[in-house]
């Protein structure tokens, strides 16, 4: 398995999309990413949602260890009350991964002759597909696929490939979220403090992607507003001096109050929305994505994102009260 140390293999390198509707013309645009913005959720009929875990174990964990990290998992997601989506567990099934239209949202170990047949690449740890309905671009399945070809665990920090960290990543996906720009990188890769749903892994041995970020948490609750969801935003345009707009930056929301870090995309247009904000005063900071990151990592066009910017932070603190929205237009450094 080729793996660099500089560069951890990626959780998920690319979006199984099984798109009957949807064209990939038009991606994130609000924050910590919403693929397909917020009305990309589960088909409100199909609520609670339920999903299975494929019956097969492989050399590293059994069917049952695999429900118990997939629960686990799925449940995290569950913890905080600002996310309203109900997730249920509905057994093992014989149907497996990538199984399409079989209405059962399967997660499990795929083989590595179903990823070659898939076109998947073999560095991927695991693939969420989403099947979605026809005119409406709501989602009406999901599957979770695991590349067998990793030595998995179920044991916190082990040295092993974290089963159960993987999967909370994943289930990011299941709900409908892309990948978040909200990571800290040190000398030894990914370190506390960065998003789950951060495109690539804090790397084998660590159980620290068990965990979600406030960025994880507020992504999933604009999707599904709970009870103990915020309903501040920061939004506006992002541009250079010259007026022109830059196209797929990352806004970061900092509310050092709370020590609560979000972010967001710009879109094609230069438009960005921090949604899911609690009140506080926040130091809003532009950057371009990551330069060894792809604009596919982030589900952008290739091609369009515009990187030749600098780090930038807005001078003033940006007031969010009564839970309203504030526009903040932005001009970035050269
Ligand atoms: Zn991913």
């Amino acid at each position: 398995m080729p793996r660099s140390p500089t560069r951890p293999p990626r959780r998920r390198t690319r979006c199984a999309v099984l798109a009957v509707a949807i064209s990939l013309g038009a991606p994130a645009v609000s924050g910590y990413q919403l693929v397909r913005g917020p009305e990309f959720v589960w088909a409100p009929e199909l609520r609670p949602v339920g999903y299975w875990v494929a019956n097969a174990g492989n050399h590293w964990l059994t069917a049952d260890q695999v429900v118990t990290e997939t629960r686990a998992a799925f449940d995290t997601w569950q913890e905080s009350d600002a996310m309203g989506l109900s997730l249920t567990y509905r057994g093992k099934t014989n149907q497996r991964p990538f199984d399409f239209f079989d209405a059962t949202n399967t997660v499990g170990f795929s083989t590595r002759e179903r990823m070659s047949q898939l076109g998947l690449s073999e560095v991927t740890l695991a693939v969420t597909s989403w099947l979605s309905v026809i005119g409406r671009g709501v989602i009406a399945e999901a599957d979770i696929l695991v590349n067998p070809a990793y030595n998995w665990t179920d044991v916190v920090d082990s040295g092993f490939w974290d089963l159960r960290a993987t999967l909370v990543h994943e289930a990011g996906h299941f709900l409908g979220l892309g990948h978040s720009g909200v990571g800290r990188v040190g000398d030894t890769g990914l370190v506390a403090g960065s998003s789950i749903m951060w495109p690539y892994t804090f790397g084998r041995g660590s159980s620290r992607g068990r965990m979600l970020t406030a960025d994880d948490v507020t992504g999933a609750a604009v999707l599904y507003p709970g009870p103990g969801a915020h309903t501040g935003r920061i939004g506006g345009v992002v541009h250079r001096a010259s007026g022109a707009l830059v196209r797929y930056a990352h806004v970061v929301a900092y509310e050092p109050l709370r020590d609560l870090t979000v972010g967001a995309w710009a879109d094609g247009e230069g438009n960005y929305e921090i949604a899911g904000l609690p009140d506080g005063q926040y130091l809003l900071r532009v950057n371009p994505i990551p330069a060894h990151h792809s604009d596919g990592a982030y589900f952008f066009p290739y091609g369009r994102v515009d990187r030749n910017f600098s780090v930038t932070v807005v001078a003033q603190l940006v007031l969010v009260s009564n839970g309203q929205a504030t526009e903040v237009n932005i001009e970035v450094l050269p």
